[in-house]
């Protein structure tokens, strides 16, 4: 039988998460009071769970590594954020958004958690209108909603290009009451560099002051990771340059099982890449496919051409483009999953039809959209006869309206007028939905221990749909955690304070105190990014956006050798008791090359192409599918959660089997 206990209640799904919820035990307000819980992570899942459970009365300790919460990595959301309130009467409801989330997931994701996240999101918007999140409304006043890939219905609420940064300064001012309130306590720049386990449960965590390099010791009577995700593993991604897997990384070899490493999203609406010395990608919203077009030249001397700088797209014309998305997906077009739009992308380039300088990149034009509100416009304010330049220019308008912010960033990166050439786009590493294996409850397989948001694995199966990851972060932090963890809590009303002077805290400072002084005397010839680039390349490379047995082997051993050079050769100047980025780069790093590794045995385990996961010896070999990629449900219908045992090629796999009772497993189309 799987150690893996999953936890899910009994019943039919619609009623399993309010049957559970009236069942499970609580705290009384009394006793909450003597209760701490550590957050480690105050982007959107944690901060909502920071304020949530402050809110309810429990005594909270956040910690994040930015000088205030409001600079989490959730800040750069762009596009929006979904939920199923059908205000748009297209025949949204729950099920669709959970029917949806788990057909755009490969059918790799755990039905209950995926209904109950449909089910309170909601919830969400309600709440977050509540805090005065200014999302987008329409002419009338109401709420505004787009669409996004992979669905058929439009359920994604936004805030121009903006979505994350206001939704994050709503969780801020929540998590601000209770820090004016002194029930949150709060501790910007620090980073958690473990966490203590006492009795097998988690107990606390040991910090570093990012200013002065103090080591300190924190205690609660539960630990919530809610730290991001681990798509740096890559070196080049669409992430914050600090985003990092060291809390994930680090319960994870305390025991938390990691689900899944190699299920990443690869997206495909990001800023080419223009040079070995760059060293972050952008992003440019999903949203834009709303009303962009995706092409390449259909013939291969005009796309030659357009790579040597001999021609402009606007040269090109109609009947010479190949809008490849609406070519090969009719239903869906260019709003088709972002694991189908980026593998179709890397196909066109790596046929020659790329175009800029690298060959990997294809255009992402608003000319028709231009053109199409423009009209409209002309008609709304009863211009007669309005001549094409009028048309544009009208049209240029509501586009900037829609994505304005956007536009201008990437005329800023590309130097490039976006409302007169197309954009240019390639596929970026972009989020991972793998992560630390959770229950129901969103607990870990250490007692005490929970994880939220992108850190966890859950949800999104083998490709997360635009707009979704949100939802699940403030799902985890508002509406799910609050609830669950009272559960676990029932149990230690009468533990008392956690002291921080036993040995289970001296043995996990001692093993941090060591690895800093580690770093600093070891006075090797080769800077953290080196190594965190070789990394970088392997995983692009190797464990990218087609993998096969061949490279992941050799990915594995390339990854380790990296790893073993590494700690013989990195140099990280400075001293720990001052601020000292390269320490913390090298920590994380070290972190890095170790996942990374497990990321690639993972992928070799999984012999089957699901969502972002695309083994070329698993693709579709005849008929009207013919190259998409090919699940194999009868052998890989499970999560993988593997343990910790020392080497990452050592770790051990266990499987949570994955069960269908709400939907049908089906081989997903897009035609
Ligand atoms: C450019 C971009 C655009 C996106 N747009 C959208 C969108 O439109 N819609 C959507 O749904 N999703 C979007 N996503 C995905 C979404 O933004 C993220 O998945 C989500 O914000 C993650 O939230 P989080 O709270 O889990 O983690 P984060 O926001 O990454 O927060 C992590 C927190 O953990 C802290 N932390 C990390 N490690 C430590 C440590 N060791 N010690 C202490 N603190 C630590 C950090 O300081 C931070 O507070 C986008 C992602 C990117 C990259």
């Amino acid at each position: 039988m799987s150690v893996l206990d999953s936890k899910v209640p009994e019943g039919p799904i619609k009623d399993k998460w309010t049957n559970y919820k009236n069942k499970i035990d609580l705290v009384n307000p009394a006793n909450k009071r003597n209760i701490d819980i550590i957050v480690v992570g105050t982007g959107l899942a944690g901060g909502s769970a920071a304020a949530t459970l402050a809110e309810q009365g429990y005594n909270v300790k956040a910690f994040c590594y930015q000088d205030s919460p409001r600079r989490a990595h959730s800040i750069a959301a762009q596009g929006g954020i979904n939920a199923s309130k059908n205000y748009m009467g297209d025949g949204d409801s729950d099920y669709r958004l959970f029917y949806d989330t788990v057909k755009g997931g490969d059918y790799r994701s755990r039905e209950a958690n995926v209904y109950r996240l449909a089910e309170v999101s909601g919830n969400i918007i309600d709440q977050c209108v509540a805090q005065g999140v200014p999302f987008a409304r329409d002419y009338g006043g109401l709420l505004d909603n787009r669409s996004f890939g992979g669905v058929l219905v439009s359920r994604t609420f936004y805030a121009k290009g903006q979505t994350g940064q206001q939704l994050l300064l709503g969780a801020y001012s929540a998590m601000n009451r209770q820090i004016a309130r002194g029930k949150i306590e709060m501790f910007n720049r620090h980073e958690m560099l473990d966490v203590v386990k006492v009795d097998g449960k988690a107990r606390g965590i040991i910090t570093r002051n990012l200013i002065t390099g103090e080591i300190d010791r924190h205690s609660a009577h539960a630990v919530i990771i809610a730290t991001g995700g681990y798509g740096n593993v890559y070196f080049l991604s669409t992430n914050a340059m600090g985003s990092n897997a060291t809390a994930a990384w680090k319960i994870h070899k305390k025991g938390a099982f990691f689900a899944n490493p190699c299920f990443t999203q690869i997206h495909p609406t990001c800023i080419p890449r223009s040079g070995d010395y760059q060293s972050k990608l952008t992003l440019m919203s999903e949203s834009l496919r709303n009303d962009g077009r995706i092409w390449v030249p259909a013939r291969i001397e005009d796309a030659k051409a357009i790579q040597q700088g001999k021609l402009r797209p606007t040269e090109i014309a109609e009947e010479h483009r190949d809008y490849y998305l609406e070519r090969r997906y009719p239903a869906f077009g260019n709003l088709v999953p972002r694991d189908v739009a980026s593998r179709a992308a890397k196909e066109r380039c790596d046929a020659g039809y790329g175009v800029n300088a690298t060959g990997e990149a294809v255009y992402l034009d608003f000319a028709f959209a231009f053109e199409r509100y423009g009209k409209e416009q002309a008609k709304i304010h009863g211009i007669k006869n309005p001549s094409k330049e009028e048309i544009i220019k009208l049209g240029q308008g509501i586009i900037e309206e829609k994505y304005g912010n956007l536009f201008q960033m990437y005329e800023k990166i590309i130097d490039e007028n976006p409302y007169e050439t197309p954009m240019m786009i390639y596929p970026a590493t972009h989020y991972t939905m793998g992560g630390v294996w959770v229950d129901y409850n969103l607990m870990t397989t250490v007692p005490g221990l929970y994880c939220l948001g992108e850190a966890n694995f859950s949800d999104h199966g083998a490709n997360r749909l635009g707009a979704s990851a949100l939802m699940q972060g403030l799902a985890d932090g508002y509406f799910v955690l609050p609830y669950t963890i009272g559960d676990y809590l029932s149990g230690d009303i009468r533990t008392g304070k956690i002291p921080t002077d036993s040995k289970e805290f001296d043995e996990v400072e001692k093993e941090v105190t060591e690895r800093i002084n580690f770093f600093l005397n070891n006075k090797g010839t080769k800077s953290v990014d080196h190594f965190h680039k070789r990394l970088g390349k392997v995983m692009w490379d190797k464990v990218g956006m087609a993998r096969n047995e061949k490279h992941l082997k050799e990915a594995m051993a390339e990854i380790k050798a990296i790893r073993e050079e590494f700690w013989k050769d990195v140099t990280v100047p400075g001293d720990a008791n001052e601020m000292n980025m390269e320490l913390e780069k090298a920590g994380r790093v070290a972190d890095f090359l170790e996942l990374g590794e497990l990321f690639a045995k993972d992928a070799l385990d999984r012999n089957e192409s699901c969502g972002g996961h695309y083994r070329e010896e698993s693709v579709v070999k005849e008929g009207e599918q013919k190259g998409e990629a090919l699940r194999n449900d009868t052998d890989f219908a499970y999560v993988s959660a593997w343990e910790y045992k020392g080497e990452p090629a050592d770790a051990v796999l266990h499987k949570e089997e994955l069960e269908f009772k709400d939907i049908e497993l089906k081989q997903r189309s897009y035609k």
